[in-house]
C-alpha cells in the first residue's frame, strides 16, 4: 500500500504539475505526503554566499509547501538538501521510506529535445522505489 509519498521539487512549472499530482494521490489513498528540495553551490561571477544559497533554497522549498497546502493539501515533512539531486533525492526516499517518488519530466532546464531532463532520468535510473514521472 502507499503510505508515503515523496514529491521532488525544483520549483518549477513542471515540478508544480507533479505536486499537483502527488497531493492528489497523498489525499485520495491517505499517504503522506513528504517534499524534498536539493540544492547546489554554482559558483556565479557576482560573489553570492553560500547562506544566501541556502536561504533561497529555503524559501523556494516553503513556498512549495505553502503552495500544496493553499490547495488543501496536507505535507507530513518537508527536507532541504545540498547535494547532486538525483542522489539527494533518493537518499532523502530512504530516509523517509518512501513507496514512490513523485517529479516533474521537465525543471527548468532549457534543452526541449530530451523527453525527461537528467534529474528524472537520474532517479529512475537509479531507484528501487517506484517512480512517477508526470508530464
Ligand atoms: P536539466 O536539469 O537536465 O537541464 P530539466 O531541468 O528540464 O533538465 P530535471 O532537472 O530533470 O529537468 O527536472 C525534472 C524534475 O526533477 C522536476 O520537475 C522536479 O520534479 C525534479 N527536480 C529537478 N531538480 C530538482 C532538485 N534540485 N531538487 C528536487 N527535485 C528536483
Ligand atoms: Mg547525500
Ligand atoms: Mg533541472
Amino acid at each position: 500500500t502507499l503510505e508515503k509519498i515523496l514529491f521532488a521539487t525544483d520549483g518549477s512549472e513542471g515540478a508544480a504539475r507533479a505536486g499537483g499530482v502527488a497531493a492528489d494521490l497523498a489525499k485520495r489513498t491517505g499517504a503522506g505526503l513528504y517534499v524534498v528540495h536539493a540544492w547546489q553551490f554554482v559558483p556565479h561571477p557576482v560573489v553570492v554566499d553560500l547562506r544566501s544559497w541556502e536561504e533561497r533554497a529555503g524559501r523556494l522549498l516553503t513556498e512549495q509547501v505553502e503552495e500544496i497546502e493553499g490547495a488543501g493539501g496536507e505535507v507530513a515533512a518537508s527536507y532541504l538538501r545540498m547535494g547532486s539531486p538525483v542522489d539527494e533525492i533518493l537518499d532523502t526516499a530512504e530516509e523517509v521510506g518512501a513507496d514512490l517518488v513523485v517529479m516533474g519530466s521537465r525543471g527548468f532546464g532549457r534543452i526541449r529535445s530530451l523527453l525527461i531532463g537528467s534529474v528524472s532520468e537520474g532517479v529512475v535510473h537509479s531507484a528501487h522505489l517506484p517512480v512517477l514521472v508526470v508530464r
